[in-house]
């Protein structure tokens, strides 16, 4: 069995590309496929297609698997003569045949378009060279490493096919590394022109992303993933409802930047855990939204830092809509607060006005709540799997409460809930109300949220029935 890095690298090869460059493989329906050593056989009829998506054009320099191998050599050769005392004619062999194909490379240079290049001769260090993502990696080198490919990354092209499907829905994000999201994060903000419009310093926007990319935990649900997904469907609801030309364009960054932080350290406990618990952050915040209120204040410490505050060029005037925003939005995020703050957007929907301040203000509110709970809206197996990852945080705070003594709720315990009785009831009673009301404001929405969610809910509906059909047959 051939090794997850391995298998990618050997892509890479075929590819002819360095190792920062984002490749992903398609199937003949135009998915993305998981470059895995699990890949299912190609056939005829059903072939592969590998794609570049985002690469440098102005590259140039040395293939980083090629220094990579020097330094191997060099390392060796070393090694060789302190045991041996001299160099074995095999690495001289070696070292020969590296340097004539260096030279060949260097006389080729002119082909540089086709991405075989790093830039400037500023050699970045091979994937080849990456300790494996292992346990054994601290969180800290783990966020080293991201930072690295991040940094080697953020200069590349990312394809209009790329952009364009991240303007969607349908985005896979089960397919991207944490560098890659950051980067299609980079995009999201450039694309939408928050880097001219607001002044902000393209790496001072890097270090603000990676920043809070460090601050989501690696929690079964409340994570980075989680994080990009929310971003990513807000990205999609802006362009999708066209809300460019109905808001200004400093609403839009308060809705986006919201997504990106709505859940920044959330510690995978939910607030009625927090309450009952008593923890620090029940009591700092009074029992009220305790971990809304952190994800918020921690967003704020990390723009209170120089080097990460996207923020920083905005007029004081600017700045304070942008708080002030950011913090309603982020507390609307609080499910205790649901019925409240859809019941509120009913009353306004018949007279909606885009230039009344409440109205929007309320819209805006919607919009990060329908992106924070609009998994199901994905393609089925986007979505299941999200499903599985929710599951498995509700059941490590039930069997946590169950330690502890403290109340449970029936939909986070293992012992009452399934897949298909947790998503009819919340698909029934949550998402297609919230769902609904929004597409009457943007009729366009049917197709692109609302008729995915009715797909679920006859699919995990007819799941229900089978599971209940099987109970009574059991019985009897
Ligand atoms: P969040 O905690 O992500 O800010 O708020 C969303 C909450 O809504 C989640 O914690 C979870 O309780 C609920 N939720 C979101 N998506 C789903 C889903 O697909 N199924 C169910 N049953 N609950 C969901
Ligand atoms: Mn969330």
């Amino acid at each position: 069995m051939c090794q997850p890095q391995k298998t990618s690298n050997l892509f890479r090869a075929a590819a002819e590309v360095g190792s920062n460059h984002i490749l992903k493989l398609y199937d003949t329906n135009g998915s993305v496929v998981k470059i895995s050593p699990r890949l299912e056989a190609n056939s005829e009829d059903s072939y592969y297609r590998l794609e570049v998506v985002a690469s440098d054009l102005q590259s140039v320099g040395m293939p980083t698997e090629l220094d990579d191998i020097e330094s191997r050599l060099q390392h060796l050769e070393s090694k060789v003569m302190e045991d041996a005392g001299k160099t074995p004619d095999i690495i001289d062999e070696l070292k020969s045949q590296v340097e004539s194909f260096k030279r060949k490379l260097e006389s080729v240079q002119h082909l540089n378009w086709m991405g075989l290049f790093n830039k400037d001769g500023d050699h970045q260090r091979s994937k080849f060279s990456k300790k494996p993502t292992t346990p054994h990696l601290s969180v800290d080198q783990e966020h080293q490493q991201v930072r690295k490919n991040f940094t080697n990354m953020s200069s590349l092209q990312v394809t209009e096919k790329v952009r364009e499907h991240l303007k969607t829905p349908n985005f896979d994000n089960w397919q991207w590394e944490e560098a890659e999201m950051l980067v299609l994060l980079q995009v999201m903000f450039t694309d939408l022109d928050f880097l001219m419009a607001f002044h902000i310093e393209l790496d001072v926007l890097q270090n603000f992303l990676f920043e809070v990319y460090c601050h989501y935990n690696s929690i079964p649900f409340h994570n980075f993933h989680h994080c990009f997904c929310v971003t990513q469907m807000m990205y999609g609801l802006i362009w999708l409802t066209d809300l460019r030309s109905r808001l200004p364009r400093l609403d839009l960054l308060i809705m986006l930047t919201s997504a990106l932080c709505h859940d920044l350290d959330h510690p995978g406990y939910n607030n009625v855990f927090q309450i009952n618990a008593q923890t620090d952050l029940a009591i700092r915040y009074n029992d009220i939204s305790p971990l809304e209120n952190h994800h918020c204040a921690v967003a704020f410490g990390i723009l209170a830092k120089p080097e990460c505050n996207i923020l920083k060029n905005l007029s004081s005037e600017q700045y304070r809509l942008v708080r002030g925003g950011m913090i309603r939005c982020i507390l609307a995020t609080d499910m205790a607060r649901h019925n409240e703050i859809l019941n509120k957007f009913k009353s306004i929907q018949p007279a909606f006005d885009f230039n009344n301040k409440e109205h929007k203000e309320v819209l805006m509110k919607i919009m990060v709540k329908v992106s924070d709970i609009s998994n199901e809206a994905r393609p089925m197996a986007v979505a299941e799997q999200w499903l599985d990852c929710l599951l498995q945080e509700f059941f490590n705070q039930s069997d946590t409460e169950k330690l502890k003594g403290l109340p449970v709720a029936a939909f986070m315990d293992r012992d009452k809930v399934s897949k298909p009785s947790s998503q009819t009831s919340f698909i029934r009673f949550v998402l297609l109300p919230l769902f609904s009301e929004l597409t009457k404001l943007f009729p366009c929405l049917e197709e692109h949220i609302l008729e995915p969610v009715r797909q679920a809910l006859e699919y995990y509906s007819t799941l229900e029935r089978a599971g209940k059909d099987e109970e009574l047959t059991t019985k009897a």
